[in-house]
């Protein structure tokens, strides 16, 4: 069961809102564009704090070359641990430009870096004045110089420590050199804090605008769906508005539009159909009816009514034959309808149809000549070819003259086979050749009604070749005859 109203299956997926299409793209766009931001913010916030850090870093370098390598070190066999010890750190950072105490303190107060000296076993052998009471953390288990953050006084320093060794390679002591990160850590910080803060609010926009994008993008695409859905049968003839550019939704539209102009070609044949098969059938039962009407109204004699009868047989025998004909193409054009392929020996279909219909012509003072020069093999379905050859070779002698010869070969060429029937009959207009495989066509509705014909067999006769994939071709001449062709795939051994 489906809910009323709606097609079936569409009622499974209601159960669930469908997000519209303009969401969905806006979306899709902005969930990529978050995740591609995110990855870019991180890069640059990651870069950022990497140059910050190296910055920090290269300053610690110099001041640690500063510390070490001042050009009073002329007694090479002190090492630095102990030329430090004996010197004191400040004295030695400060150098010779300066002598007096108060100059040091007077370069202390300025200077932010703070350098200590601790020995081997971390006991601080001296330290900047500007560390006082302070104390620079010595890590013990960092062997090699030692990059590193570390907390003094409740602010972030950044800090490297220095193993200063002796001629013999033992490790004296450390130096450790620190500088305050402060200002650098509120800039990342901000950064961190900016970057957070506005992330949602662009997400935000993006998705805002994006949405105003997709909305105006699939605009045509609305007009489209209300121009379908205010088609009806009543203006069928309505189509897409065509967009000026020759874009996907140009494409969209006049596919669309061509898809309609078969569908109301379809129609129109299928009303036509509907329509000449009520007339065709309403026909001969009105004759029917309106003979046994006169019959009944007052007495005849016996060879007027036998004569009448006969009439009225005639009649019903044309519309049980119409009727017949119209379930076979209403039956060859249902999907269930798959013909029997297989090997076929077309001279032996030819003779199962010549032994039905010889006796015919023969009676109607017609002969019919058979030359089979294809004993090969084509594949057809034997009942559907029997039923094709039939209709074509009973036209061929209802239209040609008394004592005419219909002539029927069979032959290969090209790798193809064929199989002709020509007579020698009244022929076929060539304004009138493209129609006579139209359902319910006749060229000449006086001349076919006097022959019995419905207009029938010759589309029974596409509908069947189609099927069975024979080709069908005709030509014909005005009072000299007609020739129709099929053309078989040939079936190789
Ligand atoms: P019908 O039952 O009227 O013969 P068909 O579909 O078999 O219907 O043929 C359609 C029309 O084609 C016929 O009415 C006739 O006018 C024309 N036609 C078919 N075969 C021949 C032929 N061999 N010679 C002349 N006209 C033909």
């Amino acid at each position: 069961m489906h809910s009323p109203g709606g097609p079936p299956g569409v009622s499974g997926r209601r159960m669930f809102p469908a997000m519209s299409l303009r969401n969905r793209i806006a979306l899709y766009y902005t969930g990529t564009t978050a995740v591609l931001m995110a990855v870019v913010f991180a890069l640059i916030f990651l870069t950022v704090d990497r140059v910050v850090y190296s910055h920090f870093d290269e300053e610690l370098r110099h001041e640690v070359s500063e510390t070490l390598s001042k050009d009073h070190v002329q007694e090479h066999d002190i090492c630095e641990f102990d030329r430090l010890k004996a010197v004191g750190l400040d004295e030695a950072r400060v150098g010779d430009r300066l002598h007096s105490s108060q100059d040091i303190k007077k370069v202390a107060d300025i200077d932010p870096d703070y350098v200590q000296l601790v020995d081997s076993n971390g006991q601080i052998v001296s330290r900047t004045a500007n560390l006082a009471r302070n104390v620079l953390i010595f890590t013990p288990s960092y062997s090699g110089v030692r990059f590193y953050n570390a907390e003094l006084a409740q602010s972030t320093m950044r800090q490297v420590q220095v193993p200063l060794v002796d001629r013999s390679g033992t490790v004296k002591g450390y130096l450790i050199v620190a500088v305050p990160l402060k200002s650098a850590m509120m800039i990342l910080r901000d950064l961190k804090y900016i970057v957070i803060a506005w992330y949602p609010v662009i997400i935000i926009a993006l998705f805002g605008l994006t949405r105003l994008i997709a909305s105006r993008s699939i605009r045509p695409i609305e007009e489209v769906i209300a121009t379908a859905e205010s088609i009806t049968q009543a203006n069928f003839d309505r189509r897409m508005p065509l967009p000026a550019r020759q874009d996907e939704l140009y494409r969209l539209s006049a596919t669309i539009n061509a898809l309609l102009d078969r569908l109301q070609d379809a129609f129109r044949r299928e009303k036509q159909f509907t329509a000449d098969a009520s007339h065709e059938l309403k026909t001969p039962l009105a004759v029917v009816k309106g003979t046994l009407d006169v019959l009944v109204r007052k007495p005849r004699d016996v060879v007027h009514y036998e004569d009448r009868v006969r009439y009225c047989l005639d009649e019903l025998n044309r519309m049980a034959r119409l009727i017949d004909q119209l379930l076979l193409l209403a039956r060859s054009e249902s999907d269930s309808s798959s013909p029997n392929i297989a090997p076929v020996d077309v001279g032996e279909v030819i003779a199962t149809v010549l032994s039905r219909v010889e006796p015919l012509a023969a009676a109607r003072h017609r002969s019919i000549d058979t030359k089979i020069g294809f004993s090969g093999r084509v594949s057809a379905d034997p009942a559907m070819l029997e039923m094709m050859l039939a209709n074509i070779l009973s036209n061929a002698l209802k239209y040609s003259p008394e004592g005419s010869v219909v002539e029927i070969r069979t032959g290969a060429q090209n790798g193809t086979a064929f199989c002709t029937i020509a007579d020698h009959g009244i022929g076929i207009p060539d304004s009138k050749l493209q129609s006579i495989f139209d359902r319910f066509y006749r060229v000449d509705e006086s001349r076919s009604s006097s022959t019995g014909g419905s207009g029938l067999g010759l589309s029974i006769v596409r509908r069947l070749a189609d099927l069975q994939h024979i080709g069908v071709e005709v030509s014909s001449r005005e009072k000299l005859g007609t020739t129709f062709t099929l053309i078989f795939p040939v079936v190789r051994n």
